[in-house]
């Protein structure tokens, strides 16, 4: 809800609030003025009944001064009338229904009183003192209260002087105890006689002590005394008898006031209360109108906004029924099919589509429409038929109103003649594309042949430059020493030293050509188990000799015999020998001493071989080319530069590997891994 409905609202209970409270005030204010008004009338009427109840008594004490009988005992005390005086007020007494008559003499002492059978106490005790004595015997009416006896109570007591002949002899008086006032004043509601100084004299209806009141005053200025007697209140109302100097007052049941206050307090709330959910409803009826007719609005200006929609859709949209019908045809549609919307009312949306497999799909989706359980098509590519007969690519989906399922189904038609276009043009692009691109392909293979070609042409011609040159060598000194030979024939002992000559180069021939020949080896089909150590031995016994000579230091732990490796132990020697040669060749220029370290280790599932020199080492820039053919630092005719590459080559074929790096004395070392053989 928002802000000012809220204070509104919360103003108008404050009002119906303030309403109830001035209301209840002015029905209590209205209340307790009539009810004062109703105690007014009972003092009244209760006032005037006890002035007619004490009227009665009023003339009795008069009565009796006319009495001779009374006159006479009071002149002659001795003439024995006493008794006869005494029956007479007796008498009187109980005619008059006084509570007591007394004859007093002068000096006070009653002489004769109607209760002289059970109130002798009344007979012994002077009046003198009496007020009401006094007031008689100084010739007036006396009137008195008195409070007397045990318990207490309230007595009016009622005098006349007696005269004689203008001799004032006596006087006559009469007791009237308040409570004979009960029998002759019919009141059943609180009522209460009390003297000036508050004394309580007589009630009737009420408890002993009143609580004290409280006083209001009314809108007219008027006071209002109110009390509670017995958890209600009441409201009392007094007036002041000057004569009898008495305060008589009348207590008034004012619970009405409090009833009457609530009911119209209740009222006024409850017809605020109503009054306001009246209001209330009033406006939610106007507010809802409001948003009824600006929902209606909104929705009249939603369908035009719809339908403008549907008008300038850049897609044909189609409205078809659960048969397939349509019903409603959109501009972009019509334009499609080159149709009119008119001619396409109520006819079936089939037509449209040309008879072709997409379409079969299409078809029997229209034909399920009306089962319950309908899956929406979506994108859909098929061949519409225009109006003409012309035929086009189109994309269709069919789809039910979501929220409206009994408008039907909604099916939108896209030309996508434009985009098989491209389509096409797209894959002819990527056909000429890919044609190219294996044209290129072929030409780069033809290219990478050629080069392999080239590459290998150059490398042989490198190889055979280096044989030719090799072998020249040795070819020439051949022709030399043939030639020197065919004149030395008469010396047989020059042509013995001539003969060894050539057999030398012819050795170093064969050997050119047998290492050149190792390349030519096809890789081992089966390995074979090649004791390690034995090998060893075999190729450390051809260097022997070498050794010696050199004067070296040979550092070689062999290994059991059980350390072997797989492969070829032919090869393995071979690449064990170039090693030990290419290390004593290295070590040959140095000075002495010549170590050789030759050491064997298993590691996992490999046998490592290191062989190790201290001799100059290798240059880091040589390391790279160190395992191409033909590469050496030898002198020509000392090196030919194949024994690396063999021993590369070999290493390779048996699954190994071989590294070179620096040994610990600054030679070379070289270390070669073979599969263990298990
Ligand atoms: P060649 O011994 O015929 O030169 P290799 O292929 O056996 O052919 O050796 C190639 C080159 O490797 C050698 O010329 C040499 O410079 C270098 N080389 C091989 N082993 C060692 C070695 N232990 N210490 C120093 N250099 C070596």
């Amino acid at each position: 809800m928002s802000f000012r409905p809220l204070v509104l609202m919360t103003l108008y209970l404050v009002c119906v609030l303030v309403l109830t409270l001035v209301a209840g005030m002015f029905s209590r204010n209205w209340a307790l003025d009539s009810l004062h008004d109703e105690a007014s009338d009972r003092l009244l009427s209760n006032v005037t009944q006890l002035r007619t109840a004490l009227d009665q008594y009023r003339y009795l004490p008069f009565v009796l001064t006319q009495s001779r009988e009374v006159r006479t005992l009071l002149r002659l005390p001795d003439a024995d009338v006493g008794g006869p005086v005494d029956r007479y007020l007796e008498q009187i007494n109980l005619v008059a229904g006084s509570s007591a008559l007394l004859v007093l003499d002068l000096s006070g002492w009653p002489q004769a009183s109607s209760n002289w059978r059970d109130q002798q106490e009344l007979l012994a005790s002077s009046q003198s003192e009496k007020q009401y004595f006094q007031q008689a015997i100084s010739g007036h009416e006396g009137r008195e209260f008195v409070q007397e006896g045990r318990p207490a109570r309230a007595a009016l007591y009622l005098s006349a002087p007696i005269y004689d002949q203008q001799d004032l002899i006596g006087v006559a008086a009469m007791r009237l105890e308040l409570d004979k006032l009960h029998e002759q004043l019919p009141i059943d509601y609180p009522f209460l006689i009390a003297d000036m100084n508050g004394k309580q004299l007589f009630s009737m209806n009420m408890p002993a002590t009143l609580p004290s009141s409280s006083t209001e005053v009314l809108g007219d200025g008027t006071q209002v005394h109110l009390l509670s007697l017995d958890d209600n209140p009441y409201l009392m109302h007094s007036v002041v008898l000057d004569d009898l100097q008495w305060r008589v007052s009348v207590l008034v049941d004012a619970r009405s006031v409090g009833q009457q206050q609530r009911i119209v307090a209740g009222s006024i709330a409850g017809a605020g209360f109503a009054l306001g959910l009246l209001i209330l409803y009033l406006r939610e009826k106007r507010q809802k109108r409001a948003l009824q007719r600006e929902q209606a609005r909104e929705r009249v200006l939603n369908q035009e906004r719809q339908q403008d929609m549907i008008s300038t859709a850049q897609v044909g949209l189609i409205n078809i029924d659960a048969q397939g019908i349509i019903h409603f045809i959109n501009p972009m549609a019509t334009q499609l099919f080159g149709v009119t919307a008119e001619s396409m009312r109520d006819r079936e949306f089939s037509t449209l589509i040309v008879d072709d497999a997409a379409g079969d799909l299409l078809r029997e989706t229209l034909s399920r429409l009306h089962r319950t359980q309908h899956e929406p098509l979506t994108n859909v590519e098929t061949i519409g038929q225009r109006g003409d007969g012309s035929l086009f690519p189109m994309m269709v989906s069919v789809r039910g109103m979501a929220h409206h399922p009994e408008l039907g189904y909604l099916v939108t038609v896209i030309d996508i003649s434009r985009r098989k276009r491209l389509e096409q043009a797209l894959r002819e692009a990527n056909e000429s594309l890919e044609h190219k691109v294996a044209e290129r392909t072929r030409a780069l293979e033809e290219t990478q042949a050629e080069l392999v070609q080239a590459g290998k042409l150059a490398a042989l011609g490198r190889m055979s430059a280096q044989v030719v040159h090799e072998l020249n060598q040795p070819l020439t000194a051949i022709r030399t020493y043939l030639a020197i030979g065919r004149r030395q024939l008469e010396n047989p002992q020059m042509q013995a030293d001539n003969y060894r000559q050539l057999e030398s180069l012819i050795d170093r021939m064969a050997l050119i050509t047998g290492q050149l020949k190792t390349f030519a080896y096809k890789k081992p089909e089966a390995l074979a188990p090649v004791p390690v150590g034995q090998s060893i031995d075999q190729v450390l016994g051809l260097f022997r000799g070498r050794f010696a000579e050199m004067n070296l230091q040979l550092c070689y732990d062999p290994p059991g015999p059980d350390v072997q490796l797989s492969g070829d132990q032919a090869r393995f020697e071979q690449v064990l020998i170039n090693l030990v040669k290419n290390a004593c060749d290295a070590m040959q220029g140095q000075e002495p001493p010549h170590r050789l370290t030759l050491l064997v280790s298993e590691v996992g599932e490999d046998i490592s071989l290191r062989v190790e020199d201290n001799g100059p080492g290798i240059d880091a820039e040589h390391r790279e080319q160190l395992f191409e053919p033909f590469f050496t630092t030898k002198e020509v005719g000392t090196g030919l530069g194949l024994g690396l590459a063999i021993v590369h080559s070999i290493v390779r074929d048996l699954g190994g590997d071989i590294h070179v790096g620096q040994g610990a004395e600054g030679g070379a070392c070289f270390e070669v891994t073979f599969k263990r053989f298990n």
